[in-house]
């Protein structure tokens, strides 16, 4: 260095992986967190790394989800968390012709992200017809009648997009599988005689593509981590990234192992000890390259 001259800032480091993690069956299993995930997120993030919270649930607020994680000692800002809401929300906002009227079959947390984007809401209600709607948009709808369903159809045959948030069939809860968002989507699919114009929840690319580009990244470029098989790693092969499919919810060892090659994950880690092995060594591949 020339005696004298100013010292440069260093260079803002771009380095650091975008990890692109599950919620239920990863960071927790219902009420009770999966033993050390937390920990290993907290890590990645102190190294570097960006963690984005991808999850198919439509019917929370993102900031339903920041309580708890920071309750597990996970890393977690609003910004930080993906659901089908949110990335719906998104997606809608940034359409072209713009969307500006949006007709909800599911819960207040999407009507919220929604209205976050800019988007006038209105009810699956004679009234909310007469509105006009550009697009209807259906998530898990605990209040689902057949009056909401034959509103929402009549709303799609008279030309609205019809946005699906996932297609989920059932999830699990204390007291066992309940229907899901895709149960409604089904409903509507068979009464709108047509299937949706757009699925934004895994396993398609949508969810990961929003996260990724929310930061600035390519999804190719992630590493994703979940425990759906069918859901988290084909969502992850769909757009280019590494996965770790996660044995400690959905998808068991043999499930894993009896993939054809090209739906399997890159690594597979039993518990948060493996994970933060995993992660390590794509780290290492992702410098060499
Ligand atoms: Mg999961």
């Amino acid at each position: 260095m020339v005696e004298g001259a100013r010292r440069l800032p260093m260079a803002p480091y771009h380095g650091g992986m975008l990890l692109l993690v599950d919620l239920d069956g990863v960071v927790y299993r219902g009420p009770e967190p999966v033993p050390g995930i937390a920990g290993v997120l907290a890590e990645r993030v102190a190294g570097g790394d960006t963690v984005l919270y991808c999850t198919n649930n439509s019917s929370r607020h993102r900031s339903e989800y920041v309580q708890h994680l920071e309750e597990l000692g996970a890393p977690v800002r609003p910004d930080w968390i993906f659901t089908s809401a949110r990335a719906t929300a998104l997606e809608l906002a940034a359409s072209e012709p713009p969307t500006r009227v949006v007709m909800v079959l599911g819960a207040r947390g999407l009507v919220r992200e929604l209205r976050d984007a800019g988007l006038r809401t209105v009810p699956p209600t004679p009234r909310g017809l007469a509105a006009d709607p550009d697009a209807v948009v259906v998530g898990i709808d605990r209040r689902l009648t057949y009056q909401r369903l034959a509103v929402a159809m009549q709303a799609i045959r008279e030309g609205a997009r019809f946005i699906a948030t996932n297609r989920d069939p059932v999830y699990p809860t204390a007291d066992g599988l309940v229907p899901g968002a895709g149960s409604m989507v089904a409903a509507l699919e068979t009464a709108a005689r047509r299937p949706p114009d757009l699925v934004v929840g895994k396993p398609g690319p949508t969810l990961f593509e929003a996260a990724a580009r929310s930061v600035g990244r390519d999804p190719a470029d992630a590493v994703v981590v979940g425990d759906g098989a069918l859901t988290d790693i084909a969502a992850a092969n769909r757009v280019g990234a590494r996965s770790v499919l996660m044995l400690t919810g959905v998808t068991s060892r043999a499930e894993a192992e009896s993939l054809p090659p090209e739906r399997r994950p890159t690594l597979i880690a039993t518990d948060a000890a493996e994970l933060r092995s995993a992660l390590a060594g794509l780290e290492a591949e992702q410098a060499a390259r």
